[in-house]
């Protein structure tokens, strides 16, 4: 998988793409992320890339031109499966969209920033906008992070089998059981004893009604669903 991410401000992106699961993707080639310097696509000398709002009203948007010429250069070299766009009023991200992203082979994610971008880039080039949830971020940089957190270790072959993402909250419809690790007993705070007792299928049953209490007490909507 290739994903591009376009942005304003690349160095928000520097440490959450460099460390831990997204590094090693990288560096094991399942994945290539590169970060695109909007300002590189600039209209001027001054590396603008904004400009006032027509209408009037507080706030910078992110003009047409740097956007264009930056995803028309990408798409000169490669088909995009989806021209992804950060955005508070888009569908909110969920862990089916994060499968569904990791299957694909191309992305691009233009992160916005200022009071946004102008609205004929969404009309014209987007195919996708996602909100990572209802609040506002000052850009789309931490989106686009949590989304390529959220959808790289979905890929096969990232998590090592023992950190597989089946055993993550969201993916079966439950939320995870909780997990302990050693010491067994820390100042009087136990772990339970069914997970001491070397018994696989007793140990598993247990993970099963943990997750499904949890799920039930913390997120019914969750719960309601399964059942349907
Ligand atoms: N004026 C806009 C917010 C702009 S915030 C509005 O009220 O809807 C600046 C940028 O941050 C946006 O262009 C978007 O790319 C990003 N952003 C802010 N909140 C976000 C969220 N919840 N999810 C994804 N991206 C977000």
């Amino acid at each position: 998988m290739r994903i591009d991410v376009i942005s304003c401000v690349p160095a928000l992106l520097e440490s959450p793409f460099n460390h831990s699961i997204l590094k090693r993707s990288q560096q094991k080639g399942i994945v290539e992320i590169v970060v695109h310097d909007l300002r590189d696509y600039s209209i001027n000398k001054q590396r603008q890339v904004d400009d006032y709002a027509f209408g009037g009203g507080a706030g910078m948007v992110l003009r047409i031109e740097p956007i264009v010429q930056c995803i028309r250069k990408l798409q000169s070299e490669r088909n995009y499966d989806e021209i992804i766009y950060t955005s508070p009023d888009g569908k909110t991200l969920d862990q089916s969209e994060a499968n569904r992203l990791s299957l694909l082979g191309n992305l691009i994610i233009l992160c916005g920033h200022y009071k946004g971008i102008d609205e004929r880039v969404r009309e014209h080039l987007i195919t996708k906008e996602i909100s990572i949830g209802d609040y506002v971020l000052s850009g789309g940089e931490l989106a686009a992070a949590v989304l390529v957190d959220a959808v790289v270790r979905l890929i096969p072959q990232v998590l090592s089998d023992e950190s597989s993402a089946l055993t993550d909250s969201f993916q079966d419809g439950l939320l995870a059981p909780p997990v302990y690790t050693r010491p067994a007993d820390f100042e009087g705070w136990q772990v339970p004893e069914i997970l001491l007792s070397g018994h696989q299928a007793k140990i598993e049953e247990w993970q099963l009604q943990q997750a499904i209490s949890r799920t039930q007490t913390r997120r019914p909507d969750m719960w309601e669903k399964l059942k349907h």
